[in-house]
């Protein structure tokens, strides 16, 4: 049994960001390859710290979804999931056995070679003439792979480098040029270094947004997918613009490329984590009775399960929307009934106005994503399996804009938490309060909370900020 773990960035304020990983992880399911393939974010759930823990097996693969190494694939997420490494991470990854199960964490999926097969792939699709020996119809045309580029990051400027050299050796193109936007050398200045009459600009970006829709488009004065140059040094020159790498289909292959390189000759894979299992045989006991699990009401009915926001409950099917998949079920909970981004799926603002008809299978992944490791922990703290990290813990281990949580005073980590986590049905444990009962023993709001999410964390981070702008003036 094997299991994979896609890690995204995620983000508190807009529910877009999440979005990349669970199209890749819907991508590579229907490649039937994994037992099961999981999403955690650093800023949304499950979180980095949590994400372990609701993974099936003993086997399991996890993977950075970054366009290249650096704070994030170095130090945030090695230390978030316990790997017990900072630093670049070898070509051949990290392994290590955590809680009994074997996780090997893997290069970010930008950095594989695969990802010049991506290149190549984006610029066919603006350039529909370049066959496999180059264009068909014998028209030069120059390659230019585009990077952010910040002297912050070196990384980031390398993986453009290294993409460039390989696309050159493959002779595809009359020419292949690096360029970046914000350091040297500039893709402004396109226009001087190009040579070829026609040009495809391909953005070694991770995702669609501001920068490839807007900045670059109008820095370099493009009118859309082509736009013709009447008078550049080098005479009359056409650019192709393509989409960025990072939302291409393809990326799916270099992932699965990158887990299986991760396990070598890795053998048949892990067993049934016995925990994990536990805890949602016990949940399956509890839903196949009909039970109340946080604001959501799971009723069985006729060898499925239902499921509905409980203040919902006696409403006709008909009134509601009715869902059919887990996917489904996700993409409904993920905002509330005003739109709203719900970074934290235990914040009671589970929307309203739908209901999902589900089989056994299906209902576990859909809890998952109603309350993500919420039925891991809630098990794991009736087993006494759960250790809470106190404040200080959490706030210690935080580095870059995060570091200055430390040094928020017990009261004030106390006020915003008050304000935050008084929306929230979990029980905060890790600031001492007791939960006697849990949903799985019949008290719906019953969740226990083992340590301060990223919400509240960035929560007191921005009341740090306040305090010291107010005493400043
Ligand atoms: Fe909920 Fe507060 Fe725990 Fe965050 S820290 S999960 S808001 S109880």
């Amino acid at each position: 049994m094997r299991s994979l773990v896609l890690i995204g960035h995620g983000s508190h304020l807009n529910g877009e960001s999440a979005v990349a990983a669970y199209r890749y992880a819907e991508l590579i399911r229907t490649r039937g390859l994994f037992d099961e393939v999981i999403e955690g974010y650093w800023k949304e759930e499950p979180s980095l710290r949590q994400v372990l823990r609701t993974t099936a097996s003993t086997d399991v693969t996890v993977i950075p979804m970054f366009i290249s190494e650096g704070y994030f694939t170095e130090t945030v997420i090695p230390r978030e999931l316990g790997l017990g490494h900072q630093g670049p991470v070898p070509p051949e990854g990290i392994a290590r056995v955590i809680g009994g199960r074997t996780v090997r964490y893997t290069l970010p999926y930008g950095v594989h070679p695969g990802m010049a097969d991506v290149i190549v792939a984006r610029a066919r699709e603006v350039l529909p003439e370049l066959g496999p020996d180059g264009p068909a119809d014998g028209i030069e045309t120059a390659l230019i792979v585009l990077g952010h580029g910040t002297t912050r990051n070196e990384n980031s400027s390398r993986v453009i480098y290294e993409n460039a050299a390989r696309l050159r050796e493959r002779e595809l193109f009359s020419e292949v040029h690096a360029l970046f936007l914000d350091e040297e050398p500039r893709v402004t200045g396109w226009a001087d270094l190009v040579r070829a009459p026609r040009v495809v600009i391909v953005p070694f970006f991770a995702s669609e947004g501001w920068h490839t829709l807007e900045t670059i488009p109008e820095e370099l004065g493009l009118s859309g997918v082509v736009t013709p140059f009447a008078d550049t040094p080098h005479g009359p020159q056409q650019v192709h613009y393509a989409r960025p790498v990072g939302t291409h289909a393809a990326v799916a292959e270099v992932i699965l490329h990158l887990a299986e390189e991760a396990r070598g000759a890795g053998g048949p894979g892990g067993d049934t984590e016995r925990g994990h299992e536990a805890a949602w045989q016990a949940f399956l006991t509890l839903a196949r009775r009909g039970a109340r699990v946080g604001e959501l009401l799971v009723t069985p009915e006729l060898g499925v399960f239902e499921i509905r926001n409980a203040l919902d409950e006696g409403r006709p099917g008909g009134d509601l929307m009715t869902l059919v998949t887990p996917e489904g079920v996700r993409d409904r909970v993920r905002f509330t009934d005003g739109g709203e981004h719900r970074p934290v799926h235990t914040l009671r603002s589970l929307p309203r106005g739908w209901r999902a008809v589900l089989n056994e299978a299906d209902l576990r992944r859909a809890v998952h994503y109603t309350y993500p490791a919420v039925v891991e922990e809630t098990y794991a703290h009736g087993c006494h399996a759960l250790r809470p990290t106190p404040w200080a813990t959490t706030a210690r281990r935080q580095t870059g804009i995060y570091a200055k949580v430390q040094r928020a005073v017990p009261e004030q980590v106390e006020r915003v938490a008050e304000r935050v986590c008084a929306a929230c049905l979990r029980t905060r444990l890790w600031a001492g309060e007791r939960l006697t009962h849990s949903f799985l023993d019949g008290v719906p709001g019953g969740m226990p909370c083992a340590e301060a999410c990223t919400f509240l964390v960035a929560e007191v981070r921005a009341e740090v900020a306040r305090k010291k702008a107010a005493s400043a003036s």
